[in-house]
C-alpha cells in the first residue's frame, strides 16, 4: 500500500509546500498526488519526484469535501499525509475523525514506516513516537524539508467522483504580494517593535528586496500596527524553517523563538548585546537598526 499526498493549492496553482511534503512523503513509499483542482496544477504535480500517479479531481477548496475525497481513496494507502497548514490543519483531523485515527501532526523528521519526529510544547521539545496504528494520517511541516525535485512524468489519472459538503464556498478575500510565501522562503527578515512604525518597516521590506526574501514580524509588531497579521512569526503566528533568518530590534522572546528553531543560521540586529536572540545567534550586529538597516540594504543593491 502506497502513500496518498493531498496537495496544497494555492488560486489554483500547486503551492510551494506541496513540492515539500512530496519530498518528505517519498520516504515512506511511491506518492499519489490528490489534485482537487485545475488540470494545470494536475500537471505540475505530475513533474515532482517521487510522485507515482496523480490522481486529479473536481475541483474543490473547502474541508469537509476534501476530507470526503480523502476518505474515499483512503483504504487503498497505508500513508495519507498533506502539509502541517491551514488547509491540512482543517482536512486532517476531519479525515482522522472519519477513519477513527489518531493523526500524527506537524512532523519534522521521518525515522521509519512509522516513527516520526514532531515539536511539542510550542517548540520547546522535540517527540518521538512510534505510531502503531494500520494506516497513518499525517501532517509535515512543509519548511522542515527540502521540495522534490521536477523532471517527473507521472500519469494523471481522472477521478470521476462527485464530493459532498455540507458547507458552502461564497468568496475568498485575498491579499496581492509579490513577496515570498513566509511558510516556505529560503530567507526571511523579520522585524520587531523596536522598528517604530508601519513606515519604519519599509526598511525591513526594502532589506528584504534586495535578499528576495519574505517579511516576518514579531507578535509585538504586529499588535503595535506595524506589520499585517499574516506575517507574525511564533508560536501564535507562523513557524518558519529558512536558511537564513535576519532578526532586526527583535528580543528573542520564548513564543517567537518557538516558530524559527528551524531556521539553519539566524543573523540578529540588536542594540542589546544581552537579548536573548544575540545569545542564539550565528551572527550579532550591535547596534541600531535605522543605521545598520540603510547601509546593509545599500550594499546588497550594489551586487
Ligand atoms: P521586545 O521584546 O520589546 O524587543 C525589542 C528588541 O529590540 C529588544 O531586544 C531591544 O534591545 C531591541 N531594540 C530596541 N531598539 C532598537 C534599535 N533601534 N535597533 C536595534 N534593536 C533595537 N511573540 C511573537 O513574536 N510571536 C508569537 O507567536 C507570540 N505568541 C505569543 C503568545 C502568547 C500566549 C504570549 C503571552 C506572547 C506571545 N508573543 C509572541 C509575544 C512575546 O512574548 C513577545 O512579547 C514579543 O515577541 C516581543 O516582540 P519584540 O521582540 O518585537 O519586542
Amino acid at each position: 500500500m502506497g502513500v496518498l499526498v493531498l496537495a496544497e493549492l494555492d488560486n489554483g496553482t500547486l503551492s510551494p509546500a506541496t513540492a515539500r511534503v512530496v519530498a518528505a512523503a517519498a520516504k515512506l513509499g511511491a506518492i499519489d498526488l490528490l489534485v482537487a483542482g485545475p488540470r494545470a496544477a494536475a500537471e505540475a504535480g505530475a513533474t515532482l519526484a517521487g510522485v507515482a500517479k496523480v490522481i486529479l479531481a473536481t475541483e474543490t477548496v473547502l474541508a469537509d469535501g476534501l476530507a470526503n475525497l480523502l476518505a474515499g481513496l483512503a483504504p487503498g494507502y497505508e500513508h495519507i499525509a498533506a502539509a502541517a497548514s491551514t488547509t491540512g490543519k482543517d482536512v486532517m483531523p476531519r479525515l482522522a475523525a472519519q477513519l477513527d485515527i489518531q493523526p500524527v501532526t506537524d512532523i519534522v523528521a521521518i525515522l521509519g514506516a512509522n516513527r516520526f519526529t514532531r515539536p511539542i510544547y510550542a517548540g520547546n521539545a522535540l517527540q518521538t513516537l512510534t505510531d502503531a496504528q494500520a494506516r497513518h494520517v499525517l501532517t509535515f511541516r512543509a519548511s522542515a524539508f527540502r521540495p522534490a525535485a521536477g523532471g517527473n512524468a507521472a500519469p494523471i489519472e481522472t477521478l470521476d467522483a462527485t464530493v459532498a459538503s455540507a458547507a458552502r464556498f461564497i468568496a475568498a478575500h485575498r491579499t496581492e504580494s509579490d513577496i515570498p510565501d513566509l511558510a516556505t522562503a529560503q530567507i526571511v527578515v523579520g522585524g520587531g517593535v523596536s522598528v517604530g512604525s508601519a513606515e519604519g518597516f519599509k526598511l525591513i521590506e526594502a532589506l528584504g528586496r534586495s535578499l528576495g526574501a519574505a517579511i516576518g514580524a514579531t507578535r509585538a509588531a504586529v499588535d503595535a500596527g506595524y506589520a499585517p497579521n499574516d506575517w507574525q512569526v511564533g508560536q501564535t503566528g507562523k513557524i518558519i524553517a529558512p536558511d537564513l533568518y535576519i532578526a532586526v530590534g527583535i528580543s528573542g522572546a520564548l513564543q517567537h523563538i518557538a516558530g524559527i528553531q528551524g531556521a539553519k543560521k539566524i543573523i540578529a540586529i540588536n542594540t542589546d548585546a544581552e537579548a536573548p536572540i544575540v545569545k542564539i545567534a550565528d551572527v550579532a550586529l550591535i547596534g541600531d537598526l535605522f543605521d545598520i538597516l540603510p547601509q546593509l540594504t545599500a550594499e546588497l543593491e550594489k551586487r
